[in-house]
């Protein structure tokens, strides 16, 4: 029998364990699973906080502009540091995207506005044909 092998995905952070690497995929995210490269009997014998410490710094690493831009200049292995770095992130993206989304609006109001004009000039246009 074909030894197990472990598995994560790079989006959630899910594990599972497969002997077949097309197998491998994530059910909630439905992309492939990446091979983690511990042996299935050295990931089993780590408690469920080291399994999660591993998977995560994984994912981290294989974010290469994510680690760059937050962890590189600082050379950083403060965990604290890493989350506080993260945050900052999240709320600079989350403020980024509510500029798209007014944006978005603002965009929206303005075809509004230029279609209710179209419609009053084609209107208007009627009455001087119908005139
Ligand atoms: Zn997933």
């Amino acid at each position: 029998m074909r030894e197990l092998s472990v598995y994560f995905c790079q989006k959630c952070g899910y594990y599972a364990y497969f002997q077949l690497p097309r197998n491998a995929v994530c059910h909630r995210c439905h992309v492939k699973l990446t091979p983690l490269d511990i042996r299935y009997q050295d990931f089993m014998n780590l408690d469920y906080e080291e399994r999660d410490r591993l998977i995560s710094l994984k994912i981290i690493e294989m974010t290469p502009t994510l680690v760059q831009r937050i962890c590189e200049p600082a050379k950083l292995y403060d965990q604290r540091e890493l989350v506080g770095r993260l945050t900052q992130e999240i709320s600079r993206l989350t403020e980024e995207n509510q500029k798209l989304n007014q944006t978005v609006d603002w965009m929206h109001k303005t075809i509004w506005e230029q279609l209710r004009q179209t419609r009053e000039l084609e209107s208007r246009l009627k009455k001087m044909e119908n005139a």
